[in-house]
């Protein structure tokens, strides 16, 4: 066998064959020539039999390692006239458009992204972060489910911080499905207003219930003409307890600060770590409570709309009642959003698992700290968490080989 076929062969790249192998001082460079003689737009898939001109040099692609070495592919590019984006470079079978790595080489990359950590991806494949960013960017762009925003039903819309706080995305998951559907920069009304764009009055329609946090411009996007006016907004139980929490934590620290300002540090010592007991100290429930809480530690925290509803004016009223700024603040926050959160319990769109989606995002967050671009981040995003099946190179059908 010849060498130009043997490569053929190993590299398994569709609608190609090699012309030339040659062994470089730290690269393998295989030369390719097209299959095809009609000439596609890389942007649009326009094909023409016309030939604008032939460019001048050859274009490269990074293709996966063979062993030690680094694979390059070469080949001779023409141009075309696409009657929408103009002269443009053909596109190639193997690669994504403007990329210089082969499909294959992107798809392991999103694949690893999924698990593996900075270090491991960068030492691994040899390329840097921000790299990685635009490699898995066109892997979410080719590859998420095309019927993503086909049948919503209950959806949630959350937003995360990334880079240290001062960037935002906005997100929107699937309550049936648990996946992450959409995703944008941003955190207003406006961002929001993207996802119903894109999704059209039609699609629109068939939304009945959006749970979201309380502090967001989200409600009003939802209720926008067009929108999805009728569906019901549901505060999410999870951040009226993020709320009490951030609340708990200003008043525990101006105690704390005080207490610091004593002589005798002891009470300082003891007062440090008491949050728990605080919250949890049995004694202080009355019987009703302390039936409502054996209840819900027997049914696993499902409490039904009127018992929350007992339960949460308890809770203002006492809070209202308690002289702490934080409190008072949080019992008025919550008594504006008394329907929503009652509807998140009545509907039970809110669950577990949906927290646990939300983990698992600010988790994937956490790793995403390094890009420099808010599209890498929402990519990480999308691959791990979004309706998308990642098909590594030896797990697709073999292509014709020649
Ligand atoms: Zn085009």
């Amino acid at each position: 066998m010849r060498v130009t076929a043997a490569f053929s062969r190993l590299l398994r790249l569709p609608g190609i064959w090699v012309r030339q192998v040659s062994f470089e001082a730290d690269r393998v460079a295989v030369t390719v020539a097209l299959r095809r003689w009609r000439l596609v737009c890389p942007d649009c898939g326009y094909t023409t039999r016309s030939r604008h001109d032939t460019r001048p040099v050859d274009s490269t692609w990074r293709h996966l390692d063979l062993g030690v070495w680094r694979l390059e592919v070469r080949a001779r590019l023409r141009r075309l006239v696409c009657p929408t984006h103009g002269v443009r470079t053909e596109g190639v079978p193997f690669a994504r458009a403007g990329s210089r790595f082969t499909r294959d080489f992107e798809d392991l990359v999103g694949f690893l992204a999924t698990t593996a950590d900075k270090t491991t991806i960068c030492r691994l494949v040899r390329i840097d972060w921000d790299t990685v960013g635009r490699v898995i960017t066109r892997v979410m762009d080719d590859g998420l489910d095309p019927n993503r925003l086909e049948s919503l039903f209950e959806i949630g819309v959350d937003e995360v911080s990334w880079r240290k706080r001062h960037n935002y995305l906005t997100l929107v998951s699937n309550h049936r499905t648990n996946q992450v559907v959409w995703g944008a920069p941003g955190r207003d009304t406006a961002t929001l207003d993207g996802f119903f764009d894109e999704l059209g009055t039609e699609r629109s329609r068939t939304i009945t219930a959006v749970s979201m946090d309380m502090s967001a411009g989200y409600a009003k996007s939802v209720g926008k003409d067009g929108h999805a006016p009728k569906a019901v907004i549901c505060y999410d139980p999870f951040h009226v307890v993020a709320l009490a929490t951030k609340a708990l934590d200003v008043v525990r620290r101006q105690v704390w600060n005080e207490l610091r300002q004593l002589p005798d540090q002891s009470v300082a010592k003891r007062f440090k770590g008491a949050r728990w007991a605080l919250l949890k100290n049995p004694t202080d429930l009355t019987d009703y409570q302390a039936a409502t809480l054996r209840k819900l530690r027997r049914r696993g925290g499902d409490l039904e709309e009127a018992e929350v509803a007992y339960l949460l004016d308890r809770f203002c009223s006492r809070a209202s009642r308690s002289g702490l700024k934080p409190f008072v603040t949080l019992a008025r926050t919550i008594r504006r959003h008394r329907a929503g959160i009652l509807a998140a319990v009545r509907l039970g769109v809110n669950n577990a698992r949906h927290e646990a989606l939300n983990r698992r995002v600010r988790m994937i967050v956490n790793r995403a700290y390094g890009f420099h671009s808010s599209r890498a981040a929402l990519a990480l995003i999308m691959l791990t968490v979004g309706p998308i099946t990642h098909v590594l190179p030896h797990e697709r059908p073999t292509a014709p080989s020649g």
